[in-house]
């Protein structure tokens, strides 16, 4: 996208796609626009912003005004999949203005976990957010978004439907990862995001219903640490 040079129907609409066939380690496994390097809508772009995956998986809503007036969205109606226009990130209108996002009551615990080639100036190759809210010891609801598979936060809702009602295992955690990432159209280049983003999610399962310690830095956003993981937060 950044080479001038190179087709890019997302910076010059159009002129068609060189990442598809070339250069797709960092690429997208869910909702990619795939119809070959020359057509007008294939972009296989990701979304690698940390916030917005928290956003999705807190069910954050956004306000929005505009001269037609103020409308709420859900936070998974923000952001979009390239479709038939890989230009535009988002759903917003050109005059639209985002005047306040709103998060709703959330009494779980709630985990961000990150991989990323190094330490600094790098965007996750993959990245999980994750609530859980529990009733007594077993799962109320529980919420993932990944980041860096699409290109929009994606959202696990057959992960998340496993989860509900049930006790926590490692068992279970690594059969709803495995769900989740059921359907991941991969390139030659990001075979690995598929396996990587099933580890994260078994993981943070894990860390944030207490069946494993967590592990990496707790209490500070994006503190680094060792093997390339480069953010954990918990929110007691
Ligand atoms: S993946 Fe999307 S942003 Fe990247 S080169 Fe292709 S059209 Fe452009």
């Amino acid at each position: 996208m950044r080479d001038p040079a190179q087709p890019c129907n997302k910076r010059d609409p159009g002129s068609g796609c060189a990442a598809v066939r070339g250069f797709n380690r960092l690429h997208a496994i869910f909702g990619q626009t795939d119809e070959g390097p020359k057509s007008p809508f294939t972009c296989i772009a990701v979304h690698p912003s940390d916030m917005a995956v928290a956003m999705a998986a807190l069910d954050a809503a956004i306000v929005i005004e505009s001269g037609r007036g103020a409308r709420r969205i859900a936070f998974d109606d923000l952001h979009r999949l390239p479709g038939n226009d890989p230009s535009r990130d988002t759903n917003l209108a050109p005059d639209d203005l985002i005047v306040a996002i709103e998060l709703p009551a959330f009494h779980g615990r709630s985990h961000y976990l990150k991989v990323r080639d190094r330490a600094s100036y790098a965007y996750g190759l993959v990245s999980s957010a994750i609530t859980v809210e529990m009733d007594g010891d077993q799962i109320a609801r529980a919420r993932i978004a990944l980041g860096g598979i699409a290109h929009k936060p994606w959202r696990l809702p057959a992960a998340e439907a496993m989860l509900a009602g049930e006790r926590p295992s490692e068992d279970l955690f690594r059969r709803a990862a495995a769900a989740g990432l059921e359907g991941a159209r991969t390139y030659p280049m990001n075979g690995y995001k598929p396996e990587l983003a099933r580890v994260l999610v078994a993981r943070g399962l894990a860390e944030t219903t207490g069946l494993e310690p967590l592990q990496g830095a707790a209490g500070t956003a994006f503190a680094a640490s060792v093997g390339g993981i480069a953010g954990v937060r918990e929110v007691a």
